[in-house]
């Protein structure tokens, strides 16, 4: 049998060649680059290590808002390259910037360099190179807030569900209001007007699926709630008088999550049902967020189960590898027929875990169930890092078990072609 080594090369190589269903991303529209509107901080995850590294709350404030003063965020941004630049995310950057860019090691100088060529990498058409001839990706699935052209191979998950779910004042009751059209006085209002919205969405855009990313808001922990129980807390948001010309606290008063949580539990279980009646998959942020000091045990996969076993006939997707509960989130896609394993992020997130991983979950997750490849990113050069990483991980995990005797070579290519291809294809209904 031939070596661990060769296998993997053997095995790297054809999966070089598979197409590619990119299943999430956020990637800026071809419009927004030819402005020029991007810059390096947006290529990839390395930002997000920075607190990790020891940034103090002002230059994080710094550079999270790059805008503001670019030049001090980029110091501080190199002030912690050194120990960023060797996490998984550093790693995906480094590669982007030695291949896609040419920079070997990113400096004062390289900075000013790279942000040029991201001004002005973009020209008209470049997405169908970039995505169909360089990366060999077939279609994207697009999770983004504005409403400009995407090349005809995009097809969107809505976002826009989490609006009318997160309320929780009447400020933004009002601006439901106006981004709905409906009038809004109840919890059944309310939903009444998420409902329209979304449709008027999913007739406009090539919708496949909605998208649930309130693991950063909250618990996953959606209770089924009486529409008695969503009224009292919809209430709330009437609890003081809205007195236009006071002071903004009274206009703007925030409620807490367990004051409004009957109200959010409502709705959420209301945008399942949308996407049942729509045919749309359900795609659920879990695990990890980007950023920093969330609460980690609020997005564990386990918590959606009631979800699972109510709504049947919805494909649920789980992100991210639900890292770090990550066998947790490979059980649910086991037992569940209607749940499913995205992969995105999760290869950069940490390369060394998700081969690991990729070797336990086939052994008891049926590869129909996980999703390959998404890269979850702005840019559409900061691709290249994340996927060949992908790449790279598929091969090892596979190669491991084709060393193992697990089973043969021609087996683990068709499980490749599964993951990256096939899986996400049909569970979206791309054919
Ligand atoms: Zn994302």
């Amino acid at each position: 049998m031939p070596g661990k080594d060769s296998l993997y090369q053997d095995l790297r190589g054809e999966i070089a060649g598979m197409k590619v269903i990119d299943t999430h991303e956020h990637i800026t529209s071809e419009r927004s680059r030819l402005q020029g509107l991007e810059s390096p901080f947006n290529l990839g995850y390395a930002g997000c290590d920075l607190c990790g590294a020891g940034a103090s709350d002002e230059e994080a404030r710094l550079a999270e808002e790059p805008s503001l003063d670019p030049m001090a965020a980029a110091q501080v941004f190199l002030k912690y390259y050194p120990h960023t630049r060797t996490t998984g995310y550093g790693r995906s950057m480094a590669r982007t910037l030695r291949d896609v860019f040419g920079i070997d090691r990113l400096g004062e100088e390289s900075f000013g360099e790279l942000w040029e060529k991201i001004r002005t990498g973009i020209g008209p058409g470049s997405y169908s190179r970039w995505f169909r001839e360089r990366y060999n990706i077939e279609a994207v699935i697009l999770d983004v807030d504005n409403d400009d052209e995407y090349p005809d191979f995009f097809h969107h998950s809505l976002r826009h569900a989490r609006y009318f779910i997160m309320v929780d004042n009447r400020d933004d009751l009002e601006e439901l209001e106006w981004r709905s059209g409906c009038s809004i006085h109840s919890a059944a209002q309310l939903r009444d007007a998420m409902w329209s919205y979304l449709e008027r969405l999913v007739e406009s855009k090539k919708a496949v699926a909605l998208k649930n990313n309130l693991a950063y808001n909250r618990s996953l922990s959606f209770e089924r709630t009486t529409a008695a129980d969503a009224d009292r807390a919809f209430s709330l948001l009437f609890a003081r008088k809205h007195q236009h010309h006071a002071g903004s606290w009274l206009k703007t008063q925030h409620r807490s999550w367990e004051e409004m949580a009957p109200l959010q539990n409502f709705l959420v279980h209301e945008s399942v049902r949308f996407a049942e009646e729509h045919g749309l998959a359900y795609q659920l942020h879990t695990g990890l967020h980007a950023g920093y000091t969330n609460e980690i045990p609020g997005s564990r996969p386990g918590l959606l189960v009631n979800l699972f076993r109510e709504y049947r006939k919805v494909r649920f997707v789980l992100f991210h590898g639900g890292f770090p509960y990550c066998r947790e989130w490979g059980v649910l896609g086991k037992n569940f027929p209607n749940v499913y394993l995205d992969l995105c992020w999760m290869h950069i997130i940490s390369p060394a875990t998700c081969v690991q991983m990729l070797d336990e979950w086939l052994d008891y997750v049926p590869n129909n169930k996980i999703l390959g490849f998404g890269g979850d990113l702005h840019l559409v050069e900061s691709i290249h890092g994340h996927l060949e990483q992908a790449r790279d991980n598929i091969a090892r995990a596979l190669a491991a078990k084709v060393a193992r005797g697990d089973y043969d070579r021609k087996t683990a290519g068709e499980i490749a072609w599964n993951l990256l291809y096939r899986n996400p294809r049909k569970l979206y209904g791309l054919d």
